[in-house]
């Protein structure tokens, strides 16, 4: 079972790297993209970078946050567009930017209650990013965040639909 959803993977990924204007080519960071360059000097508040376990980094949302805290976490170093360039090979992306999201909030003092961890589909910035909030909302940004906006994808949700792409093949 581990052996073929493995082989699935390193497949695609091989297809993808071997086609010319392929997924992994578009990865490279793009210098017109601002969430490729989320440095301080940028005007970026960095809350954590990790280039060697994950390949992530967190920032601070400014200057309306939708809640107390509000994050985002984005790959390191590789330009992905959004949820839509995402196939089942990148579940594991996903569950590290989840991860580092929930771990991050948790330390603030958030219990899971208190946090939405959610993707905009299509987002405002084109640039993968998963939204860490911690409760209580900011009123005038809660509406991004609503189950009744099409745009809003939970983070589950987005694991899910990832999941079912790769017992697709
Ligand atoms: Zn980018
Ligand atoms: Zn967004």
């Amino acid at each position: 079972m581990t052996d073929e959803v493995c082989s699935a993977a390193s497949l695609s990924s091989m297809i993808k790297s071997s086609t010319p204007g392929s997924e992994a080519e578009a990865r490279q960071p793009d210098r017109l993209c601002k969430f490729c360059a989320v440095t301080p000097e940028n005007g970026f508040t960095i809350e954590e970078s990790d280039a060697v376990e994950n390949g992530l980094i967190a920032f601070h949302v400014k200057p309306r946050p939708a809640g107390k805290i509000h994050l985002l976490v984005v790959p390191r170093d590789q330009h992905i567009t959004s949820v839509k360039a995402l196939d089942s090979s990148d579940f594991g992306l996903v569950l590290r930017m989840v991860r580092m999201a929930k771990r991050l909030l948790k330390e603030k003092g958030f219990s899971e209650e208190k946090q939405i961890l959610a993707f905009h589909n299509p987002p405002s910035v084109w640039q993968l990013h998963l939204h860490a909030i911690g409760l209580p909302w900011t009123e005038s940004e809660k509406h991004h965040f609503e189950k009744s906006n099409p745009r809003y994808v939970t983070a589950s949700e987005q694991l899910g639909l990832l999941a079912e792409k790769g017992f697709a093949k």
